[in-house]
């Protein structure tokens, strides 16, 4: 019997690239071959920032790379992230059907048996029915957030989208207006459900662009998603009746240290598109039992000049100790990263805090000196928080980010939500709140215990994999 054999496909960015990767690396070490595709650009950047071992792969698990369409003029542009989308949606299907082909031709690779992208990536599930092939998707987000996103159609045929007015951006309607019909979900405010109901446009891309890939999600053989049963078992369930199969197996980072060595880890390395600084972790151990915080906007978001400085003295008022990743583009317009910080803030935070530029975050959060997290709350970001047990400061910004919060701050009780106007009084007192509130760390540590109970043998996510493993084989067979 040949070994089955996935290509894993991930959508261009970090929050889909890392998950995917740990999801590639579990099936392998379960003796699946892998072949994880990147973008040709990704590709390269990762050679650049990590070392071309990064991507050179080992027995049974190889690394390839595809265009991502996109003209190298585009990469700088302001909506750079839809320009990918639009470029890799309408482009990247003729050369992964030709790299399917090339694996399916090489002499020592078992054929292929299942094309698995991530989301936003369907195209590549109309590549896997085209050759006749099964096919899998990993969601990046919450069970929650897909049925969110899946329901933005039904939302434009009721007639809540496109907003008919512009006002209704700024005029509360977002927040007032309340959706209580979304199976599996408590009511939710249209804001909550996404950022691309904040359109008027008929056409608008990202809308249209995230109705077809949720909904296009239904058209793969199974779907994958990176929480777990007991966090979001209501929305599961209504999920459940629109999939033919669904597996939960989050929080990845848990299950992975329930079957990968340190050995099987560097092997495969990690795929950061930036620099790593792991001498974050050494200030870390200096530092006391969760009492400091962890402020981080993911590989995305943008914040103005004005809202940087709000969030720099929010953390020194706080009075805590913090550690805070900034990407050098954080703050497109100054384009500097840590220099864009003003001097007396840098004067007046010395010695109690450690700037950095891109750490390892699981570590992070899971390192006992960590009390809270300021967050963005992308969805690897607060699946990992909740698995680490760290309560969470939001500031959501961008696509399912609200939905995350709302679930953060409302239904798992683990956080505290920052309003979209950044002011330092404001994120003081929510840090203050966070990392001493003790209601708060219990239902975090509850939260934690649960996660764990979920990657560990016998738990519903390691069941889970055990079964997606059993599958892929049975399609080989
Ligand atoms: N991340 C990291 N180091 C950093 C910042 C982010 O390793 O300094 C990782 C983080 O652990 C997460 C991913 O990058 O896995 C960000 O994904 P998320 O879904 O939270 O946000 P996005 O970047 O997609 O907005």
């Amino acid at each position: 019997m040949a070994m089955p054999h996935a290509v894993v496909v991930p959508y261009p960015g970090s929050g889909n690239i890392n998950p995917a990767l740990q999801l590639a690396k579990l099936l392998h070490r379960h003796g699946v071959y892998i072949s994880f595709v990147n973008t040709e650009h990704n590709h390269r950047r990762v050679q650049a920032t990590v070392g071309a071992a990064a991507v050179r792969g080992r027995e049974g698990f190889r690394f390839e790379a595809i265009p991502d369409g996109l003209v190298e003029a585009d990469r700088d542009a302001g909506d750079y992230d839809l320009g990918l989308s639009a470029a890799t949606s309408h482009r990247c299907a003729q050369p992964l059907k030709e790299l399917v082909r090339r694996l399916n031709g090489t002499a020592g690779v078992p054929p292929v048996t299942c094309v698995m992208p991530t989301a936003l990536m369907s195209f590549a599930l109309d590549v896997a029915r085209e050759l006749g092939l099964p096919s899998m998707v990993l969601w990046g987000g919450s069970a929650a957030s897909l049925m969110g996103h899946m329901r933005l159609r039904e939302l434009q045929e009721r007639g809540y989208l496109p907003l008919k007015d512009k006002s209704f951006l700024t005029n509360g309607h977002l927040d007032k207006t309340v959706i209580d019909w979304i199976p599996g979900m408590p009511p939710i405010s249209l804001n909550d459900i996404s950022s691309f109901v904040r359109t008027t446009d008929p056409d608008d891309f990202g809308l249209r662009f995230n109705i077809l890939e949720a909904n296009g999600c239904t058209k793969a053989g199974a779907l994958i998603v990176n929480t777990f049963q007991d966090l979001e078992a209501d929305v599961l369930e209504a999920l459940g009746a629109e999939y033919p199969r669904i597996y939960t197996i989050g929080p990845l980072g848990s299950l992975l240290s329930h079957h990968i060595t340190d050995d099987d880890d560097s092997s495969t390395g990690g795929l950061s598109l930036w620099k790593q600084d792991t001498d974050c972790l050494a200030w870390l151990d200096k530092q006391e039992p969760s009492s400091v915080v962890y402020a981080n906007f993911g590989s995305l978001t943008v914040l103005t000049a004005d809202q940087l400085v709000e969030f720099a003295w929010g953390l020194a008022d706080s009075g805590h100790r913090f550690l805070w990743s900034m990407r050098d583009n954080l703050v497109p317009s100054d384009g500097a990263g840590l220099s864009s910080l003003p001097p007396e803030f840098i004067a007046a935070t010395a010695g109690r805090c450690c700037l950095t530029t891109w750490c390892p975050q699981e570590e992070v959060l899971r390192h006992p000196a960590v009390g809270c997290f300021v967050t963005h709350n992308g969805w690897n970001s607060t699946c990992e928080s909740v698995a680490a047990g760290v309560p969470m400061v939001c500031w959501p910004g961008f696509a399912d980010q609200y939905t995350n919060c709302k679930y953060v701050c409302e239904v798992w009780g683990v956080g505290l939500r920052l309003d979209d106007v950044v002011r330092r009084e404001q994120v003081a007192g929510h840090v203050k709140q966070a990392i001493e509130a003790e209601e708060m760390r219990r239902s975090a540590m509850g939260w934690k215990e649960k996660a764990e109970d979920a990657a560990a043998p016998g738990g519903s996510s390691y069941e889970n994999l055990q079964s997606m493993v059993t599958a892929l084989g049975s399609v080989s067979a």
